[in-house]
């Protein structure tokens, strides 16, 4: 168990809710909007294809790039 597991389920991210009852409602939206962002690029994509890692030093995909891209101009955009 990693300090940053959730203390009733153990993941990370936490998949319970718990972890998630003192963020702020600002970072709540956020991270909605992030998740709605990804689950809305993968559904217009349905063939696309990622790294395992896609780490910094590491090869990443053009979707992997395609997707953060996607991601952060959806999050941008709801924070304006
Ligand atoms: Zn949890």
């Amino acid at each position: 168990m990693g300090l940053s597991d959730c203390s009733k389920c153990w993941e990370t991210p936490c998949q319970c809710g718990w972890d998630y009852r003192n963020w702020t409602m600002k970072s709540l939206v956020r991270f909605r909007n992030m998740i709605e962002a990804i689950i809305q690029y993968k559904s217009n994509n349905p063939d696309a294809c990622f790294s395992i890692f896609g780490l910094r030093n590491q090869e990443q995909t053009q979707d992997d790039k395609a997707l953060m891209e996607y991601v952060n101009n959806k999050i941008g955009e709801r924070d304006a």
